[in-house]
């Protein structure tokens, strides 16, 4: 039967190079899965939703070190010497009580690769309407500019209250942006004066420090902007740290935290709060989420030498 199959194969693709094939090639597919991780911590599910991403140029890099330093680290860690791609991770924390989104992204108009947060809310599962408080860590368009509507007018996330540091909301609805920022930056001034306003009598002005649901505490960590917050997350005994950008780099951020990205306004004194964080989750074992390194942003930090060494988390099935 076999030898008899074979050779009717060979007959039917009329040549000596077997049977034909029984089905065309499949089609690519194309597009990327959605962006979301699910994980619990203790009694909370947390849902780290992606953005997207973008590209900065390695000239932000570094800035208190010679270009060639920053230049021979990076060929030394097999990373590109231009650019970098930055990921955008933003966590979801649902406490069972209360839903908390940390940072929204930066929405439609900010840049083609990001705006991704409520397609991937969706996709997780929640809807933007569900959320019941928004904590803004701090005024860079990547975290705050999906606050508002692709016609920037309607709050996307309409059934939330809002929590910023009262520093940061001074910052970026005055003209005080616009006088301090470098030039490079200043369009950062005129996004966050169209996106705060329209939210301003739903939010919480608070000094960072305090809590903001049972078990979602404030840390201070200013220097990357001047009103800057982090998270210390803790359910039964087991903490996340959201560093948002007080750490961004997923080598030299712990490698180096004493290296300045031109990104934080500034820079000693975010060279503190970075230090500050990194110790805490280093000495404790927490788990940390960095906003910028690779999807879903979640590792821990080990000691390494007079510095520290990012530890990705292996990615989990079960809940
Ligand atoms: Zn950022």
């Amino acid at each position: 039967m076999l030898k008899a199959g074979a050779a009717a194969g060979a007959v039917a693709a009329g040549g000596l190079l077997g049977p034909a094939p029984l089905q065309a090639a499949a089609k690519m597919k194309g597009g990327q899965v959605p962006g979301y991780y699910r994980f619990m911590l203790g009694d909370f599910e947390v849902t780290v939703l992606s953005d997207g991403a973008y590209t900065l140029p390695t000239s932000l890099l570094g800035t208190n070190v010679p270009r060639e330093t920053v230049t021979a680290y990076l060929k030394a860690n097999l990373l590109d010497t231009e650019e970098r791609v930055s990921h955008v991770n933003i966590p979801l924390i649902n406490t069972g009580k209360e839903l908390v989104l940390v940072d929204v992204g930066g929405g439609e108009n900010w840049m083609p690769t990001a705006g991704k947060l409520a397609d991937n809310m969706r996709a997780s599962g929640y809807e933007p309407e569900q959320v019941d408080t928004v904590v803004l860590t701090h005024g860079h368009p990547d975290h705050l500019w999906g606050l508002i509507d692709e016609f920037e007018e309607a709050p996307r996330f309409p059934n939330a209250d809002y929590v910023i540091a009262a520093n940061e909301w001074d910052f970026w609805t005055t003209d005080k942006a616009m006088t301090t920022l470098p030039e490079m930056f200043q369009g950062f001034a005129i996004g966050a004066r169209k996106h705060l306003p329209p939210v301003a009598e739903k939010t919480r002005r608070i000094e960072p420090g305090g809590e903001i649901v049972p078990g979602i505490m404030t840390v201070d960590t200013p220097g990357h902007t001047f009103g800057h917050m982090s998270l210390a997350v803790t359910s039964k005994g087991e903490t996340l740290l959201v560093t948002s950008d007080a750490v961004t780099h997923p080598y030299i951020s712990f490698e180096h935290p004493g290296w300045w990205p031109r990104t934080d306004l500034d820079s000693a004194m975010a060279e503190k709060s970075r230090r500050k964080l990194l110790d805490m989750a280093a000495t404790d074992g927490h788990l940390a989420l960095v906003y910028h390194v690779s999807f879903p942003g979640l590792g821990r930090v080990a000691p390494k030498g007079a510095a520290y060494r990012w530890v990705p988390e292996t990615w989990q099935w079960e809940l």
